[in-house]
């Protein structure tokens, strides 16, 4: 991709979709190149800046690289809107509205060497192609979710899509790289419409067009965890970067201080106090992210669940993460819960989750499944059982149970029986059996980000690509 024309100071524009996920790995992305020598201006929304500075001490730790500028960009979201899952759409349509056209005036083909946007932002191909600017896209999510994303128009074209029958239990022969693995029920929940007319759709088509415009994709991922479909890739993009998993890349890299943080909620530390106090590997985590939600009959389940286990457990209950359901006394039933957690249970609003994952005390991870999660549960050699939400999260949760074997899929029955038995298995019966794969597996990741791994030449030919970039101007 490269060409022969002599290297600019290198300057890329990173602009991450506004949410905890995507801008954790775009922040550890921006730090990597800035100790690479590129510099990076970090585009934000107000609304993620605001509530970054206010939950870390990110002010005074970014100072310290010169070369790593932040840009704040609205969201054009009111302020009071809970950017939650549900309102993902929403803040799409906003971003392209409100926030492109600010991003355009941003890109100059004469100060920035290269874009690095989120995969989702069709504007940023608009924008890097009217310019002049090289784009390489970053898509946050696992590449094997994306690639069920990409295959859908092939997926109509086959007549798989919108499913025939009701079946959700069928195998989808259509995806390359995936037969015999993806069920219906395993792609992503979007799929489970009759409607292509519908908003989602619409935009996942059109991410399917636009994904191939870009010079290159980047991955947070590694070779070793997901080769067959890294090499799908290749043929609709000229570069592939995997570079992950970024968390652990930087540390590799540069270790940061122990209070770095990029949470945009306050982390309560008080948790690791509480796992100091049990024994090795007793531990269940249990957390659904940043944007999921659980009625409250589903939480009842889940809590029943837990504390019929017998296992102990550290429980991250986001304060917006509750949604309203007609549910009976529910005040009286989570009152009678709360009281049998006191015994072997911790809550928090939200954890230092990189760091609860890598206490000895954790053995087991209830998740779901999102991609940040599961990179951070396999570093930590910690098996999961996954009750995935949206988005890439339920084909994630295949990957763990049907190719890597680290853990067990829950899919879509959340009850207290089937909740109760698959914690039993993980931190009981099959304990040795998933600690071994783990295990393994948490060596392989972190040998990819190590001197001379798969992870860390892909960032060092990343760094000389960026270097070197430039559109040819006839
Ligand atoms: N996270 C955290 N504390 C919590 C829960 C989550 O720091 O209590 C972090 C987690 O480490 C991960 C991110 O939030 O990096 C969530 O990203 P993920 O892709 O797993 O899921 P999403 O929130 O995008 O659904």
């Amino acid at each position: 991709m490269p060409n022969q024309s002599s290297p600019m100071a290198p300057h890329v524009l990173i602009f991450p979709l506004p949410l905890q996920g995507p801008l954790n790995c775009m922040l550890n992305l921006a730090e990597l190149l800035c100790l690479a020598g590129v510099g990076v201006t970090f585009i934000n929304t107000d609304h993620v800046h605001r509530r970054l500075l206010a939950c870390s001490t990110s002010a005074n730790y970014y100072a310290k690289y010169p070369n790593l500028k932040f840009q704040t960009v609205p969201d054009g979201l009111p302020e009071e809107n809970p950017r939650t899952a549900d309102q993902i759409g929403n803040l799409i349509e906003s971003m392209e509205a409100v926030a492109s056209p600010i991003f355009r005036q941003m890109v100059s083909p004469d100060s920035v060497s290269c874009l690095i946007a989120d995969g989702i932002f069709a504007f940023a191909a608009e924008v890097a192609g009217d310019v002049g600017v090289p784009l390489l896209y970053f898509d946050t999510i696992s590449p094997c979710g994306l690639w069920s994303y990409l295959c859908m128009p092939k997926l109509i074209e086959d007549g798989e899509f919108p499913f025939p029958d009701d079946d959700l239990d069928k195998l989808v022969p259509g995806i390359p790289g995936m037969e015999g693995i993806i069920r219906r029920r395993d792609l992503p929940n979007f799929y489970r419409t009759d409607d292509l007319n519908i908003p989602i759709i619409q935009l996942v088509l059109k991410e399917a067009k636009h994904i191939p415009l870009a010079q290159g994709l980047i991955f947070n991922t590694f070779q070793e965890l997901e080769a067959p479909v890294l090499s799908q890739f290749q043929n609709i993009s000229p570069q592939i970067y995997a570079v992950g998993p970024l968390h652990t890349h930087l540390k590799s890299r540069s270790p940061p201080p122990q209070d770095r943080s990029t949470s945009i909620w306050k982390e309560d530390k008080s948790c690791i106090s509480w796992l100091d106090s049990q024994p090795s590997k007793s531990v269940l985590f249990v957390s659904i992210g940043s944007l999921a939600v659980v009625t409250k009959r589903q939480l009842v389940e889940l809590w029943h669940g837990l504390i019929n286990s017998g296992t102990r457990f550290l429980w991250v209950q986001r304060p917006d993460s509750v949604v309203e359901d007609n549910i009976p006394e529910f005040d009286e039933i989570s009152l009678e819960l709360l009281k049998n957690t006191k015994e072997r249970g911790f809550i928090v609003k939200w954890a230092p989750q990189e760091e609860v994952l890598a206490h000895p005390a954790v053995g087991g991870f209830f998740t779901h499944s999102g991609w940040n999660s599961t990179l951070e549960s396999i570093v930590e050699g910690k098996p999961m059982i996954c009750w995935p939400y949206f988005v890439d999260q339920q084909v994630n949760s295949r990957f763990v149970e049907e190719v890597w074997k680290l853990g067990l899929d829950m899919k879509d029955k959340c009850d207290r029986r089937v909740i109760e038995g698959m914690i039993r298995e993980l931190m009981g019966s099959r304990k040795e059996e998933f600690s071994e794969k783990a295990d393994a597996m948490a060596k392989l990741a972190r040998k990819s980000v190590g001197h001379g791994g798969s992870s860390f030449l892909a960032l060092d030919c990343l760094v000389e690509d960026i270097k070197f970039m430039r559109i040819p101007r006839n």
